[in-house]
């Protein structure tokens, strides 16, 4: 049975990143039948605030990656407090009283010998007696794991094999001077609890998976499988972090972006297979597969997200979009008319008020010093209305006998005089839906 997490801090918004994490893990869960479980990462009661957790569910809900279940860490500190005390027992769990000002001072004295900047674990030779007096002078240490000093070696489902020399790492602060117990320690914990088999997250975590993987060791825990993804870029390759507060998933929704464009997009960029445009859930479950995933970064850049939203749209009847229709303004009578309209003529749903604006109140006219004439001739032929499917072409036959012009110069200015614009929709499609036409005079 597979179960994954979607383990979010309720730090912020989520954005496109985060998204990539949530949807991998969602379509492994569904596409084997198993759990997805949304795991609210939150020890840090000062940054956690209940606003992102309420954000971070409305915005999976847009989406439609529905949880099985939401757990949250700030209410299984027991368990931790546990495994924390199995550690010390273990002699695993030492504590350590630098100050991060001494810390960086050993790292950059590494650095400057050309060694790596590991944690020296100077604090294991601390007496009981010389510890009590740094508690007394800096307050509890930190509790930090020792790790085993060999190699931590597992297959990584997106990575392949992965060899990491655990003397190279540091060992892991898991609890912190005030008692508040770390992601490291609180994951290890749930993933185990929890029953996760599949643990997918951003490449950022492959020094977090190797301690990890030491600690379930030693809680006497199996490992999941752990599959690392690459980080996104910009389209330039520019590290995308700066800029991920720019895209959140909430922005995206009030740019108009479709959930199954963002899907779509998400479930298959830097894989080896080709972005295509699904139409539901069921379709890109069924097309989902974790192993097409590459190691190198991948670009991405927000605008793909707009014509993959236009083609989704333009494959939708009425009914699914009624409501926006509706709220554009659009009454319902003329709602299927408008619709088959502007579905070739939006990005966004965004851009339906604006058609109905210019259905509704008729456009400001376009027309040509050397078209006055022809126009006026031409309006004095169009019929009172109500207009139907009929009449661009009735119109612009009598137009073209009345007036001797035909192809673009008879068009054209009448599509201008009509719309205000050079381009546009079918015009036999949108007359019926002029409400005003200011052309008239
Ligand atoms: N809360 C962690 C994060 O957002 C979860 C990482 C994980 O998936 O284990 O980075």
């Amino acid at each position: 049975m597979t179960t994954t997490r979607f383990a979010p801090s309720p730090t912020g918004y989520i954005h496109v990143g985060n998204l990539r994490t949530a949807l991998m893990n969602y379509l492994i869960a569904r596409k084997s039948g198993g759990t997805f479980i949304l795991r609210i990462d939150d020890t840090d009661p000062e940054r956690s605030k209940e606003e992102y957790v309420d954000a971070i569910k409305q915005d999976l809900e847009w989406l439609g990656l529905h949880w099985d279940r939401v757990e949250r860490q700030s209410e299984r500190l027991d368990r931790y407090a546990d495994a924390a005390d199995k550690l010390r027992q273990m002699g695993r769990f030492y504590e350590a009283f630098e100050t991060p000002t001494e810390l960086d001072l050993k790292r950059k004295k590494q650095l400057n010998m050309g060694k790596p900047p590991v944690y020296d674990r100077a604090a294991l030779d601390l007496t009981e007696a010389q510890k009590d007096a740094l508690r007394v002078e800096r307050g509890n240490g930190v509790w930090r794991f020792k790790l085993d000093q060999q190699r931590i070696e597992w297959t990584d489902g997106i990575l392949g094999d992965i060899s990491i020399d655990a003397a190279s790492v540091s060992d892991p602060v898991l609890i912190r001077g005030d008692g508040q117990v770390l992601y490291t320690l609180a994951s290890v914990v749930d993933d185990t609890d929890m029953g996760v088999t599949d643990v997918v997250r951003g490449a950022d975590h492959v020094t977090n998976t190797a301690t990890q993987i030491q600690i379930m060791a030693a809680l006497g825990f199996d490992h999941p499988r752990f599959a690392h993804h690459s980080l996104l870029t910009g389209p330039q390759g520019e590290a995308l972090s700066k800029r991920l507060g720019t895209l959140a998933l909430r922005d995206l929704r009030e740019q108009g972006v479709q959930p199954m464009a963002l899907l779509s997009l998400m479930a298959r960029l830097g894989s080896a297979d080709p972005v295509e445009m699904r139409g539901d859930m069921a379709e890109l479950i069924e097309g989902f597969d974790v192993t097409r995933f590459g190691a190198a970064p991948t670009k991405f850049d927000v605008q793909d997200l707009f014509p993959l939203t236009a083609r989704y749209l333009q494959g939708l009847p009425l009914s699914s979009v009624a409501d926006a229709v509706a709220a554009a303004g659009v009454p319902s009578d003329l709602a299927e008319a408008f619709w088959s309209m502007a579905r070739e003529n939006i990005t966004t749903l965004n851009d339906l008020e604006g058609w109905w604006i210019l259905c509704r109140d008729g456009a400001e006219p376009l027309i040509e010093d050397e078209d006055r004439a022809f126009i006026a001739e031409a309006m004095a032929l169009l019929p009172e209305g109500p207009f139907d499917g009929g009449t661009w072409s009735a119109w612009t036959q009598a137009v073209k006998e009345a007036t001797g012009r035909k192809g673009k110069s008879l068009f054209m200015p009448l599509r201008k005089a009509l719309t205000g614009m050079e381009r546009g929709p079918e015009m036999a499609t949108l007359l019926p839906l002029l409400q005003v036409i200011r052309a008239r005079g």
